[in-house]
């Protein structure tokens, strides 16, 4: 298992083409490469996050209910890493050094049974889990209070806010045991502030904000440090789950007058995974182009 510094192309959005020596992310004592998880890593923000922790030299398993989709990213990671592939198809399932780069897994987040499962596969492959992203969610129907169902409340809830208890839950076993670890939570602006229309998914990312804080202060002293992200709106699919006048308003509300990419999200949580975060937890990083005032 042990790999030092990668000869690899960038994946998409980490500039096509250029060839890079990249550093792999090890433990000093062992030099094994460690292992990031992140849900929802199919589409959007998780799928740049996966990208973007490859290239620093994570093992990552591409967790996500579309099996499909974690497949694409699984497989855009591993060409990446072994650019001879794009050049030779006839080689491509073969296995080897850069197909443990990235592989998928199946997991519904709102279902804790299904995030216990995707926990014990990843330990059974990798031996090591150093970094769970809890990225997956969705932004559910946008409607005033009086007129969303119930239903669509308890969906919301159950995925974006359940969703990443189970996870903190299922992992952090194996974190204290090692002592070491890196939890990173997907949140959103919109648990700071409220978005009109947006009930469920403001509340549940206001849940995620306080579950942060209360899990990062009952693990502070042993060696897991656990943080969340707090984006604005940001250029991916989920944009198509709501309204266009929703989106305006989201983006009429961003100092920087323009939504965020990925990347921008996928650089702030790569630190966030990273030795060099060692003195922040239970912190919300805003990543909202000046939106947020706290
Ligand atoms: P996206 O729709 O592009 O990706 C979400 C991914 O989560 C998809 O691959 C989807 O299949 C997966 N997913 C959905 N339900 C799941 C489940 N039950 N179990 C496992 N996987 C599931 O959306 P995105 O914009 O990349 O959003 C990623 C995260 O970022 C979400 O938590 C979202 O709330 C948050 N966020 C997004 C924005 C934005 O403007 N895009 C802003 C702030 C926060």
């Amino acid at each position: 298992m042990a790999r030092g510094a990668q000869t690899l192309f960038c994946a998409a959005n980490g500039g096509a083409g250029a060839r890079e020596q990249m550093p792999s992310q090890q433990t000093p004592e062992t030099h094994e490469p460690r292992t990031a998880i992140v849900t929802g890593a199919g589409s959007g923000i998780g799928a740049a996050i996966a990208e973007r922790l490859a290239r620093d030299g994570y093992q990552v398993a591409i967790a996500d209910i579309h099996g499909d989709s974690a497949g694409r990213t699984a497989a855009r990671i591993i060409s990446a890493g072994r650019p001879e592939a794009a050049s030779l198809p006839d080689q491509r399932g073969q296995s080897g050094p850069a197909d443990e780069r990235a592989f998928a897994v199946s997991v519904d987040v709102s279902q804790e049974e299904s995030v216990r499962a995707m926990i014990a596969t990843v330990l059974e492959r990798t031996g090591r889990i150093d970094a769970l992203v809890n990225n997956a969610g969705i932004a559910g129907q946008s409607a005033a209070t009086w007129e969303l169902p119930p239903g669509e409340w308890e969906r919301v809830l159950a995925i974006d806010l359940s969703g990443v208890y189970y996870g903190c839950r299922a992992v952090l076993p194996h974190m204290l045991e090692r002592g070491s670890g890196r939890i990173v939570n997907v949140a959103s602006i919109a648990g700071k502030e409220g978005n009109p229309n947006a009930v469920p998914y403001s509340a549940a990312k206001a849940g995620v904000i306080g579950l942060t804080k209360a899990v990062a202060k009952e693990v502070a002293t042993r060696g897991v440090l656990v943080n969340c992200v707090t984006p604005a709106v940001i250029e991916t699919p989920i944009l198509q789950q709501v309204s266009d006048e929703h989106v305006r308003y989201m983006v009429s509300r961003i100092p920087m007058g323009r939504t965020g990419r990925p990347e921008e999200v996928a650089a702030l949580v790569s630190w966030l995974c990273s030795e060099d975060c060692s003195f922040s937890t239970g912190a919300v990083f805003d990543c909202s182009g000046g939106r947020a005032t706290y």
